[in-house]
């Protein structure tokens, strides 16, 4: 695999690129291969705050919120029309600096194109209510507006498509926004911001701020001058981000960790199941939020079952991130492998049955590489960590289940809410589940699908507040009352008509 050349970014500030202040740049290499790909900027705190004043200023003095929805949505339309004439370059950044597969890159670009889209027809659409039933000398006007300058914090998994499902949302409700992309996968956050300025859409608009969390991404949460903040990552750092929007009380939404469980019950279409089972833990690496990072399988069948899967697991094409046919790609960093590999020796130590993998994979072509195995455990109880911990990575822990209670028992008893599936053919098992299921999605004999229309987001600790679809976009807008009194006010004092109006 040749790397494309190294792509060396600044900051993108009111539609200019900016140096950094400190002048320091990180480094990016490709986790396949070990390669130099990037040097981003490493803003500091000061960055961040020269990014939100910009941001500002185009929300107090710039056109952006002042549009009509129809020229928001219009302009949107043309920034996925950039996204489409630069797709293939998406795609290979994304592979070059997060290791996933090019197959899958182009699938989270043409998603994320869908989403710019779907948001584009949303920014015509924002409406609100008018109450004409408080008596004949009073309206009221319940209308949305634009929250004001959006902070979005970005992680490294999908770095183009959670961009998209934050972005064009807060901008078709008429937000400003500062992007914080992950330091590790920052390229395709700072080209999309590019393309969005070609596209039409006003300098200040969109800002990318790019460092590390805790210095940018921090200031986004602390500051003032940010009015909303849409948060993707850990639930560590999730909680550091709610701790420092307290002082200002800002709106947060939260996108945090998961622990998703593929259910099987013994009348699945079994078939289905298992490619589902397998496509859930394996894809991108099992660095998903919602990777069924848990199999949940109906005794009468596991045995079977996990023959079978161990089988596919095992055959899976681990390697090159840019071969059509690879599978499996590379994890992240060497950091993070580290941690993975941490999780399986914790799963072989508390007594858990390895049915495949658990190793890193070694070899010429893997030597420079954060190549993890395809790892199953088998017999993994509650108790163990990696029944309870997000591990994300290509690690599936399998316990049996005996009847509907102890299985649905069995997939809330995690601190995560974010996504569960369900595989079943009897209607009443598939409802009954996936209604006592704490968590903010379901998939019925499906798992990780998602469509721009739907809304996602978690249960417990896994966050709150939602993205994509119509509530993605409210996420990002403030609701005003104005209750307009016609003709002349009775008096308060010695008039009949309290406060309450009722
Ligand atoms: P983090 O939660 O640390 O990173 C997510 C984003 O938050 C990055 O852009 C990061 O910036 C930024 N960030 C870091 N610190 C702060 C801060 N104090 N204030 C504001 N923003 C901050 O995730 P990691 O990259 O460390 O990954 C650790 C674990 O998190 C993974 O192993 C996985 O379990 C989980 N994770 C979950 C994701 C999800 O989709 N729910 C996505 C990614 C990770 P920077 O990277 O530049 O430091």
């Amino acid at each position: 695999m040749q790397a494309t050349e190294v792509r060396s970014y600044k900051h993108f500030i009111n539609g200019e690129w900016v140096d950094p202040l400190d002048g320091e740049t990180i480094p990016r290499n490709n986790p396949a291969t070990g390669a130099l790909v990037a040097e981003f900027a490493s803003g500091n705190e000061e960055d961040s705050r020269r990014a939100i004043a910009a941001a500002r200023r185009a929300f107090y003095e710039g056109p952006w919120p002042r549009m009509t929805g129809n020229e928001r949505g219009r302009l949107l339309y043309k920034f996925a029309q950039k996204m489409r004439e630069e797709e293939e370059k998406l795609a290979i950044i994304d592979v070059e600096e997060t290791g996933k597969t090019i197959r899958f890159a182009r699938d989270d670009i043409n998603a994320a194109i869908a989403l710019v889209e779907y948001a584009a027809g949303l920014a015509s659409q924002v409406h609100g209510e008018v109450y004409s039933n408080l008596g004949e000398n009073y309206n009221a006007t319940v209308v949305r507006e634009p929250a004001g300058v959006a902070g979005l914090v970005i992680p490294w998994n999908f770095p183009a498509l959670i961009f998209c499902q934050k972005a064009p949302f807060a901008l078709a409700a008429g937000c400003t926004v500062v992007v914080k992309p992950s330091e590790f996968t920052s390229g395709s956050a700072l080209e999309l911001a590019r393309m969005a300025k070609e596209a039409g859409i006003p300098d200040g608009v969109l800002n990318v701020v790019t460092g590390v969390g805790t210095a940018t991404g921090q200031v986004l949460a602390e500051s003032s001058d940010v009015d909303v903040l849409s948060f993707t990552g850990s639930t560590a750092t999730g909680r550091r981000v709610m701790e420092a929007a307290t002082r200002n009380l800002k709106k947060l939404s939260l996108e945090l960790g998961g622990k998703a469980a593929n259910i099987v019950f013994a009348d699945a279409d079994l078939e289905d199941a298992l490619d589902g089972v397998l496509f859930g833990i394996y894809f991108n690496q099992g660095e998903c939020c919602v990777s069924g990072t848990r199999l949940l399988v109906e005794d009468s069948i596991a045995d079977e079952f996990m023959e079978k899967l161990v089988e596919r697991a095992a055959s899976l094409k681990v390697g090159d991130p840019m071969d059509e046919q690879t599978d499996i790609g590379a994890l992240i960093n060497p950091d993070h492998m580290k941690k993975v590999l941490g999780f399986i020796e914790k799963g072989r130590n508390q007594g858990a049955t390895l049915r495949t993998g658990g190793e890193r994979l070694t070899g010429s072509s893997y030597d420079n590489g954060a190549f993890v195995a395809p790892t199953i455990f088998d017999d993994v109880r509650p108790e163990m960590e990696i029944f309870q911990e997000e591990i994300f990575g290509p690690v599936l822990s399998v316990s049996r289940f005996r009847s509907k209670e102890e299985a649905i028992e069995e997939a809330n008893a995690v601190r995560y809410g974010l996504a569960n599936s369900v595989w079943t053919k009897n209607l009443d098992t598939a409802m009954l589940v996936s209604r006592a299921l704490r968590s903010g999605t379901v998939w019925v004999n499906c798992t990780i699908e998602v469509y721009p229309q739907t809304p996602f987001g978690g249960y417990k600790e896994s966050g709150f507040g939602r993205e994509m679809g119509r509530a993605g976009m409210e996420e990002f807008t403030e609701v005003k009352n104005v209750l307009y009194r016609l003709g002349k006010r009775e008096p308060f004092f010695g008039g009949d008509r309290g406060p309450m109006g009722v």
